[in-house]
This record gives C-alpha cells, structure tokens and sequence, in this order.
C-alpha cells in the first residue's frame, strides 16, 4: 500500500519533470535558451491545449451570453496610445553604474544593486511593449508593437460583434491569444516570461450593474479552477489597494494561487468601467454607444474583465497536481491531473512484446485514438510503465496479458488509487468515457448490470 509522506512540489522538482518527460524545454535549446522564452513539448503541449479548451467550454460554448473571437497581434499603433500603453505601460527601471544591470525599483528592498553592491541611478521609466516595424521600410511611421495583452482587440471589435450577433447587454466575448512584454523581472520558469498566452473576456454590463457581475465573475473564475482541481487552500482573492489600481480600473482583484515562490497572482479580475470604449470612440472617431431596446437609452457599457493566463495556469495545475508518495521502497511521483487536463486520457501496455500480444494491443491502441489522446508503452516491466505514465498525470492504464488473449478481457488500473478491475475489450471505450467523466472506479461495471 502507498504512504503520504510530506511533498513539496518545489520549482526545481516542476522544472526537472517537465524538461524530462517533454512538457516544457527552454526555447532554442540547443544554442543555450533564450531568456524567458520556453517552448511546450508533445505533452505539453497536450495540457495547455487541455487548459485552453476547458476554459474555452466553460465561457463560451456552456453559455448562451458569450461568443468568442481571435484577433491579429498586430494592431493600428494608435491603439497602444488610446489604451494608455504607449504613456503608461512602464516600469521605473533604475540601473547599476558598475555592472549595468537593470532592476525593476519596486522590486528593490535597498538602495544598492543587489548583484554586485554598485551605486544605481534614478529610476528612468521603460516601456514595455515590443516594437518592430511594418513594410519594407523602418521610419516612425510604420512602428507597430507586439500586442501586450489580447484585451484591445476585443474592445475595437465590440460594434463589429454586436452588428453581427445582435447579442444584448450583458454580454461577453471570449479570446485566447499570445502576448508580449519585455518584462524587467522574469523568471519562475513559465511564470512571467517575455512572450506568453492569455485568456481573456471582456464582459460589458449596462452602467450601474457593474459591482454584481464584477462579483459574479470572481466566484466563477474561482470555481473554475476548483472544480479543475486546485486545492481551495492553494486559492485566495486579494484586493488590489488604491495606489495598486491600474489606471483604467475601478476596482479590482487578484486571484492568487500558492506558487513554489510565494502565493502570486494567477489571474486578474478587474472592472474597467466606460474607460476603454470611450477612448476608442475618442481616438477613432467612432461611437462605441449602445442603444438598449428595453429602456431607449444610449449609454457606453462598463466592462468587467476576468484576465487569466493559459502559461501561469499550466504551472498552477502541475504544481497543484505534484505528488509524492512511498510505494514500498521507491517514491512514487504522481501528476493527480484532472482527466479533463491529463495529456494522455490513458496508456495502452502489452504486458511483454511477444507479437500476439502487440497485435492485439496495438489494435486497441489504434481504436481508443479515435476518441483520446492515448500512449503506448511496451519498453521495460509493467511497473516501471505504470510509474512512467503516473509521473505524466495518465488517469488510467490498460494492461493486455496473455489471458486477454483467452477471454478478450483487459486489465484497467487507476492512477490515484492504483487499484485494478477488468473489463471485456468490446466494454473499454464505454468503461474509459464512464470513468474519464467522473464515475468512481470501484462502482459495479456497467456491462455487468442487468436490466
Ligand atoms: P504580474 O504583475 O504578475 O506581471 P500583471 O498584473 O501585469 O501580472 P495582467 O496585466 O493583469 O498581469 O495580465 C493578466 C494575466 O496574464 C495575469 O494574471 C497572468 O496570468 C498573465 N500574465 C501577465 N503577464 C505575464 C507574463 N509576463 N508571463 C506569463 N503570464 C503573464
């Protein structure tokens, strides 16, 4: 029987699995990795596309009051100045007049560098966004920058979704998009890196309204990532203060989740009311009013925005999900993944690779891909497979022995509990789609009941 002992999903133990079994690589790996910048392996690829589309089903298609959308990173520059981004987007930079390292000043806790214990000048503000330049010449006029959040586009997309869906207040819409920033203080691994994905909705709610959506959003988002599994001790909101707030917003929260680092934001919840619509009205001479059918008023609606990201969201999930635990003399490491996130929804072992035994495994191997995400092991004995696909987070591992071969029966075992029961092949898909939507593994199986 396996033993709890004490565990510490430490970054070191998230960085070493990821970089291991293919979840997570530093970017340009063979020429050293590029600073801040990683790029998500075959399995990781597989948990945040996981991650994006839970987020997905459960604000857009589970709801009658969202659509979605995807718009260009690039955007008009004039865009950045109507935000506030071009003025505002900035960090007081202060640099060290020996070894020239730049450090974020909030961040510093004394008046030194804290590298080498230099003298640092004043802080000098520094602009976040990245810039490139479009067309074929590089002059002021054809400077466009890297979108630092994917909110813009959906404000100036809100009269071109209205015209086109005739959705009425309250409504959202919904995008998952990269981002860039050329953050001063990176590092903890995916955390807050220089290029990353963001889930973002922007919810417009008539004026006056605001605080009870504002309100209802922030248990919506928190319940979403209960409900995916993260701890309710490993979850907090925290009020941003006065001096915190953002300059469009006029009142916001953080959700935190309890990092390796520290407990840190996860996702930002903040009600921007009128700020965004009037200044794109402003700057592009179009109005952004809406005209309620029911009250015959023009007004410009408020707007709450649940800001998520898909990179912190993937950490909170492995790090939530890490565990250790004694299995006679060995550690067992285990991924408790929600099944919804798993990256493989099972694993399909031979139990050795005499190839009748292959023929039939490959077989079932090739039928449950039509319908998941599914792993095929046959390399070393059947426990070293089942630790291997516990460490990647696999819910559940189909063995086929040599009695499968007699009674077209296969072995399914459990990831968590690791108990065993058995089930004709003929039953698989329907016992997997059972267990995967959350029927509790020792229940009487289904193609036993009678009736
Ligand atoms: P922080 O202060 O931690 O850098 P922020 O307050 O600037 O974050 P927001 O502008 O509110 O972040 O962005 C919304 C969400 O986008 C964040 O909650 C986070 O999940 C994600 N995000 C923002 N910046 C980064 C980054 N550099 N790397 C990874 N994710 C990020």
């Amino acid at each position: 029987m396996a033993q709890k002992i004490p565990t510490e999903a430490t970054m070191e133990k998230i960085v070493s699995l990821c970089r291991r079994r293919g979840f997570i690589f530093p970017s340009s790996d063979i020429y050293g990795g590029l600073s801040s910048c990683w790029d998500y392996g075959p399995l990781g690829v597989e948990l945040k596309s996981n991650i994006k589309q839970a987020w997905w089903r459960a604000v857009v298609q589970q709801r009658d009051d969202m659509v979605g959308l995807d718009t260009s990173i690039l955007m008009h520059p004039r865009v950045w100045a109507a935000s506030g981004h071009l003025e505002g987007f900035a960090d007081p930079l202060v640099e060290c007049k020996s070894c020239h390292l730049r450090w974020r000043s909030t961040d510093l806790e004394a008046d030194n560098c804290p590298a080498c214990g230099g003298e640092l000048t004043e802080p000098r503000q520094f602009n976040l966004m990245f810039k490139t330049s479009m067309g074929p010449v590089e002059d002021e006029a054809s400077t466009v920058y890297l979108r630092p959040e994917t909110a813009q586009g959906i404000f100036v997309n809100f009269q071109n979704v209205l015209d086109t869906t005739r959705k009425k207040l309250p409504f959202g819409i919904a995008q998952i998009g990269k981002s860039f920033r050329n953050e001063i203080t990176t590092g903890n691994f995916i955390f807050r890196s220089r290029e990353f994905e963001q889930m973002e909705i922007e919810y417009f709610v008539k004026p006056g309204t605001d605080e009870h959506w504002f309100n209802y959003w922030l248990d919506e988002r928190l319940n979403w990532y209960l409900e995916l599994g993260i701890k309710r001790q490993h979850l907090r909101r925290r009020q941003h203060t006065k001096g915190e707030l953002a300059h469009y917003a006029r009142s916001c929260y953080d959700i935190e989740y309890r990092f390796p680092m520290g407990w840190s934001e996860l996702e930002g919840i903040a009600n921007r009311g009128d700020f965004d619509l009037r200044q794109h009205a402003k700057f592009s001479g179009k109005s952004l009013e809406y005209f309620d059918d029911e009250t015959k008023e023009h007004y410009v609606p408020y707007i709450i925005e649940p800001s998520a990201g898909a990179d912190r969201s993937t950490l909170a999930f492995l790090v939530d999900a890490y565990d250790e635990e004694q299995d006679k003399d060995e550690v067992r490491v285990v991924l408790r993944l929600h099944p919804a996130l798993a990256p493989f929804k099972a694993a399909v072992l031979p139990l050795s690779r005499r190839p009748a035994l292959v023929e039939a495994a490959q077989q079932i191997y090739a039928d449950l891909r039509q319908c998941w995400m599914v792993g095929y092991d046959d390399a070393q004995s059947i426990g070293r497979r089942y630790r291997r696909q516990d460490e990647i987070g696999t819910p559940y591992c189909i063995t086929v022995d040599f009695q499968s071969l007699e009674d077209n029966q296969v072995t399914i075992r459990e990831r968590d509990s690791m108990k065993q029961i058995r089930v004709p092949i003929s039953e698989l898909k329907n016992t997997l789609r059972a267990k995967l939507s959350g029927e509790p593994f020792d229940t009487q199986p289904l193609w036993t009941t009678k009736g």
